[in-house]
């Protein structure tokens, strides 16, 4: 007998090198966009192999082929990266983290999981999320002058085209279809769902996708409202926006969204100011990080991306070595501490100021960096760090939250 017999359904594919291991969870996220033919991909604690298992029935040729185009796409992405810790706080809450949040928060009434990647709240979980909204608000006032802005969630796909979003996470967008104007069309679909007992879609060809779609990435909205500009000074926008990325079944309570907020800041200016915003920013976030007593480091980024070749995604990936992200330790559901990506700090050089006719003083295309915080996961976060008796919270943010 063969000890190494596996199930039928299962391979080892070899990885081109080996990753650490939050590369090996990203691989194991981003898989579940590979093929429908395959229940999962993980890597095996060597971190050389990943163990990818398939439906019964799936073309096991043909699905090792696709699975192993895109193991090298995001082993060959990642390589070379240098991780840089530039900010660390660290609580005073003595107490431990407590596992098991999401359903905490469900049993007390403070939040509801529709199951899909959204949820609602109220309450401390809505009273924090505002309370985090509204301090980071505040400090980008105190720190840059930031004016408070407003966006829409739906965005032109001609948007996202120009931001190379296509390029860099086709995976993750979300387009909108409406009925075609079709009073047949339309006639049936009313009919069929009069008298049926669940919800019924309308056939494909009775859908038009027009491009518009789900905002993906908070700060893409605001430059088209910026083309034509010229910034002889800079400036700096702060708003609240509402993200979506589709994550297929990666969906998970607080730690993965299908929708959330994003407590967003762009500066818009020549490349001094807005290099000068981004070393600033990191002690912003570290106020933040201290005034809501929480364990967070701010780092460089580790991310990569589901796409291949292009020009766009070049940019993407230059702006990887300038990305940082701001993680916060949270819990998985074993109670395993995990570095959650609660935000991220990105310079974009001209990208934006080029691809969007927005100029600086000097009649160049404007350089541009954001701040984005996303505040369901810093929520999750601290209250993982806090857990559920009020006594552990800082005061001020007790008061506010418990009160
Ligand atoms: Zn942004």
């Amino acid at each position: 007998m063969n000890m190494h017999a596996r199930p039928a359904n299962e391979v080892l594919l070899e990885l081109p090198r080996e990753v650490d291991i939050e590369i090996a969870g990203d691989i194991e996220k981003e898989s579940v966009f590979v093929s429908p033919f395959i229940e999962r991909i993980r890597i095996e604690p060597d971190l050389k192999t990943a163990r990818m298992t398939m439906k019964p029935g799936a073309p096991v040729e043909e699905i090792a082929g696709k699975a192993k185009r895109f193991l090298e796409v995001m082993v060959r992405q990642v390589s070379g990266f240098e991780i840089k810790v530039f900010v660390e706080t660290a609580r005073r809450d003595q107490g431990p983290y407590q596992i098991g949040v999401n359903q905490g928060l469900v049993e007390r009434g403070w939040m509801h999981d529709y199951g899909k990647g959204q949820v609602a709240y109220s309450g401390p979980v809505l009273k924090l999320a505002r309370l985090i909204n509204d301090k980071s608000g505040e400090l980008y006032a105190q720190a840059f002058g930031a004016a408070e802005a407003h966006f829409p969630a739906l965005v032109d796909a001609e948007t996202l085209h120009k931001c190379g979003y296509f390029d860099s996470h086709p995976n993750a967008v979300t387009f909108v279809g409406n009925m075609v104007e079709d009073f047949d069309a339309i006639e049936e679909f009313r009919r069929a769902n009069s008298c049926s007992e669940g919800a019924l879609m309308p056939p494909h060809e009775h859908i038009h996708v027009d491009g518009m779609c789900l905002n993906p990435a908070a700060c893409f909205p605001c430059y088209p409202t910026l083309s034509g500009t010229t910034f002889d000074t800079g400036r700096a926008y702060t708003w609240l926006g509402r993200v979506f990325r589709y994550e297929s079944r990666n969906i998970s309570g607080l730690d993965r969204l299908y929708e959330f907020n994003v407590r967003e800041l762009v500066f818009v200016g020549d490349d001094e100011y807005v290099r000068d915003c981004r070393r600033r920013s990191l002690n912003v976030v570290e106020s933040l990080a201290t005034y809501f007593d929480i364990d967070c480091r701010i780092q460089t980024a580790t991310d990569p991306f589901f796409a291949t070749v292009s020009a766009a995604k070049k940019f993407w990936q230059a702006a990887q070595e300038v990305k940082n992200e701001i993680k916060i330790p949270s819990l998985d559901a074993d109670g395993n501490v995990k570095q959650l990506a609660c935000g991220s700090i990105n310079l974009h050089g001209n990208f934006f100021g080029r691809r969007f006719d927005i100029k600086d003083g000097a009649g160049e295309p404007v350089q541009t960096g954001c701040v984005g915080l996303g505040i369901e996961r810093w929520v999750l976060a601290t209250f993982t760090q806090h857990g559920f008796e009020p006594e552990r919270w800082p005061k001020p943010v007790r008061d506010v939250i418990f009160a």
